[in-house]
This record gives C-alpha cells, sequence and structure tokens, in this order.
C-alpha cells in the first residue's frame, strides 16, 4: 500500500480526518504539532496519540511521508546537496547554506543585518571560495552535531527548497531547465525538504537563525497554491517566520500579482536578468509572454511591509547582460523601487554555451547600481563544486539522461 503523507495538510484537513475517523477533533492539533511543530519522522513517534489512533492510522496507509535523503553531497565550504526522493520515486534537489550565500543582505531586515561585515569582492565571487570562509571553516572545526548553529560556529543558515521537479519555464543558462517538467510538489513535499534538512542539522528554530529560500528547482508560481500551503505551514506549523523566507520568480504575471493579495507571504525576489525586453527573451523565452514592464508595475502594487524591499536577482552572462549600457538600464527600470540587486557570476553547466563575467565587469556593474543608488550585492557562489550552486540542480538526473559527463 502506497504511504499517505500526513505531512502537507493543514489543520482543517487533520480535523476532517480525524472526524472520518470517528476521533475527536483535538486530536488534529496534537498531529498537527507531532508533525511541524516536533518535526516527529514517524507515526510510532507520536506519543502524544493513543497507541488505537495510531494503529488506526497506520492501517489505513498513513504516516509523517517525510521525503527520504536518498544522496548526500557536502561541498568543501560546507554546503550540504541532498537528493530527495518522494514517495513515487520522484526526486528534488534540497540545498543546505551554512552562513546562506548573500542573498539576504541589504534587504532591510535582520537576516540583512547579520551579515554586515561579511562582503566578498568580485574577483572572489568569480574564483569561488572566499579567505573569509576558509577562516569560517577553520574557527568551526571540531564543531559537533549537537548545541545551536551559534555553538558549531555557524550565525546562521539557509535552506534552499524546490517547488517542483524539473522546470518548464526554459531559461537559457539554467540546468535544470534542460529536464523539463516532471510534476509539481505537493505542500507537503515542499514543507516536507525543510523539515528533513532541519532534523539532519537538530535545528531549534527559535534558536538557530534559518532563513529560507524557494530559489531551487522549478518555478514556485507555477505551482502557486501548493507552494502558498507550503510556506502557511511552515510559518503556523514549524514556526518559521514569514520575514525569513524569499520565494524567487522568473516572473509569472498571474502568480505575482495573486501574491500581492497575500496577507501571509514570504519575500519576493524577481529574477530580472536583463535590462530590456529584447535582451531577457533571448535568454529567458517566458519573457514573450510577460514583458518586464508588466512584471514590474505588478511588483510595484505589492504592499511592502516596514524594513521589506523587493530583490532582483540578475544573472550576469559574459558579453551577453554584463556591460555598463546594461547597468544603465537596469538602475531606468529600478527608478522608484524599494528594490535591491543580487548579483550573481553564471555558474557553468554542461551543455550550456555563456561564458563567466569578467571579475572586472562584475566590479564595474555593481559599482554603477551602487552609484544610481540600488542597494546591490554579489551573491556568494555556494557548493559549486558539488553542483549546488544556482542553476546547476538537478546533475544528477542530467547524468542519469546522459546530459553530463561524470568527472572527479
Ligand atoms: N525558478 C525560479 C527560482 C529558482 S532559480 C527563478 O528562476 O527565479 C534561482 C535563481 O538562480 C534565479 O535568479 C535564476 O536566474 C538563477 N540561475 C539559474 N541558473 C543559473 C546559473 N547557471 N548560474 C547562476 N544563476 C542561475
Ligand atoms: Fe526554471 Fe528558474 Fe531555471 Fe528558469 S532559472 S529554468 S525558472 S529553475
Amino acid at each position: 500500500m502506497e504511504t499517505r503523507a500526513l505531512i502537507g495538510l493543514d489543520l482543517t484537513e487533520l480535523a476532517g480526518l480525524m472526524g472520518a475517523l470517528g476521533q475527536k477533533p483535538y486530536r488534529a492539533r496534537q498531529i498537527f504539532e507531532a508533525i511541524y511543530g516536533q518535526r516527529l519522522p514517524s507515526l510510532d513517534a507520536v506519543t502524544t496519540l493513543p497507541g488505537s489512533l495510531r494503529e488506526q492510522l497506520s492501517t489505513a496507509g498513513w504516516d509523517v511521508g517525510l521525503p527520504v535523503m536518498a544522496q548526500t553531497a557536502v561541498s568543501v565550504d560546507g554546503t550540504e546537496r541532498y537528493l530527495m526522493r518522494m514517495t513515487d520515486g520522484e526526486t528534488v534537489e534540497t540545498v543546505w547554506m551554512p552562513d546562506g550565500d548573500g542573498g539576504e543582505r541589504g534587504d532591510g531586515s535582520e537576516a540583512a543585518e547579520e551579515e554586515a561585515g561579511d562582503v566578498e569582492t568580485a574577483m572572489e565571487a568569480v574564483s569561488g571560495l572566499t579567505p573569509s570562509f576558509w577562516e569560517r571553516r577553520a574557527n568551526g572545526r571540531g564543531r559537533s552535531n549537537f548545541g545551536t548553529l551559534a555553538e558549531k560556529g555557524f550565525r546562521r543558515a539557509t535552506i534552499c527548497i524546490s517547488s517542483q521537479v524539473g522546470c518548464a519555464v526554459n531559461c537559457r543558462f539554467c540546468l535544470t531547465a534542460k529536464l523539463g517538467i516532471r510534476r509539481n510538489l505537493t505542500a507537503g513535499e515542499i514543507a516536507g525538504q525543510v523539515v528533513s534538512v532541519l532534523n539532519r542539522h537538530g535545528i531549534q528554530i527559535g534558536k538557530d537563525r534559518i532563513n529560507l529560500v524557494f530559489m531551487g528547482m522549478g518555478e514556485p508560481f507555477l505551482n502557486y497554491s501548493e507552494f502558498m500551503k507550503a510556506v502557511r505551514l511552515l510559518v503556523e506549523g514549524v514556526g518559521v517566520p514569514e520575514s525569513r523566507m524569499t520565494v524567487s520568480t522568473s516572473g509569472v504575471l498571474p502568480g505575482i500579482e495573486a501574491f500581492a493579495r497575500e496577507t501571509l507571504r514570504p519575500k519576493l525576489a524577481l529574477s530580472l536578468n536583463a535590462g530590456n525586453d529584447q535582451v531577457r527573451a533571448e535568454i529567458m523565452p517566458i519573457t514573450n509572454k510577460w514583458k518586464i514592464a508588466q512584471l514590474l508595475e505588478a511588483v510595484r502594487k505589492i504592499p511592502l511591509r516596514t524594513r521589506e524591499w523587493v530583490t532582483f536577482e540578475y544573472v550576469l552572462l559574459g558579453g551577453i547582460n554584463d556591460q555598463p549600457r546594461h547597468a544603465q538600464e537596469v538602475l531606468r527600470l529600478l527608478n522608484g523601487l524599494r528594490a535591491k540587486v543580487n548579483l550573481i557570476v553564471w555558474n557553468p553547466g554542461p551543455g550550456i554555451a555563456y561564458r563567466q563575467p569578467e571579475p572586472e565587469d562584475v566590479g564595474v556593474f555593481q559599482k554603477m547600481l551602487i552609484e544610481g543608488g540600488i542597494a546591490t550585492y554579489i551573491r556568494r557562489p555556494r557548493g559549486r563544486d558539488i553542483y549546488a550552486a544556482c542553476g546547476q540542480l538537478k546533475r544528477t538526473v542530467a547524468e542519469e539522461s546522459g546530459l553530463v559527463a561524470i568527472s572527479g
């Protein structure tokens, strides 16, 4: 019998299930607390429930149903990439980044302020690892698996979550695009990635600072309702504040419009990646459907909270979108918006014919935006050696389909 996952059910659905089993409604709250609050991995562990109810549930095929960490790759920089297997055998990737990748910097939030003084140069972003990282790693040696993140030598950690198996959007620079779309993830599979990773690292919500970025495989806004349901479960059940979550979209207009109406929602990041529709359409064909002006108009309508900024991601592709005239265009577009820019040096992938920008160009681009009044950060590439960096998910499936020559 296929497992029926409890994870993913909200309080109302759990109450419905209890009703159907002839149980008291308060049992729903106990299960909710056990799977999201206590993050228990199996029904056997839910000792707040009477044995008879656990028995009843398991006879009907129910269990917590967390995704299984089928493979783990650990980078020299501390980043970990997990292959997560769902109950039907489909897999996605989830990434753990102790100390984050700088993506939260300067957005005015608490998470950003923790980053003060931790800035990489353009040269370091292109070459990969940074001196500050090596120092931290040396300092962190000998840390144990117990205790809070801080006790382990980290100030915080970021989990990068997938929202779909593959992606339908087809951005030319992204490896995930090569997989096409296989299916949407359910809310339980999205929230389950977070729960599994938190459990692996023994994270204590409230003590440890955890940021969630919905920037893994897939386009969250093409799986809108399950993605938003996962967000609510993570906030209300697991206890991660919404202010510590960021969702990135490639620019799905109806998604941005719906997002603007949400009362509980993460912060938004838009993958801008070009300053005009022509260049953007070449690298992101989705631009043929929704133009930059439409996307920005929708973004302007989002009621921003205090200390909230909208992030614009900008993948720098050598010779394509990394020249001073492009920076000028970006400045014009973002004029008047409460925006910050995250520059991402393109991470190479097999079979993708772009090149990385010159470090000097990255520096000039950043300087121009900053001088134009936009807080602009260079995202630190994380876990490149294990193919965990932006746009490198998911190599494993690519390998299976013969897309990638395995080396090393
Ligand atoms: N699908 C969503 C979120 C996942 S991609 C989106 O596209 O926004 C997260 C970020 O990685 C996006 O900003 C995307 O532009 C960027 N990205 C994709 N491929 C990349 C690559 N090879 N190198 C660097 N960044 C990449
Ligand atoms: Fe999909 Fe984002 Fe990759 Fe584009 S960049 S193909 S939207 S995962």
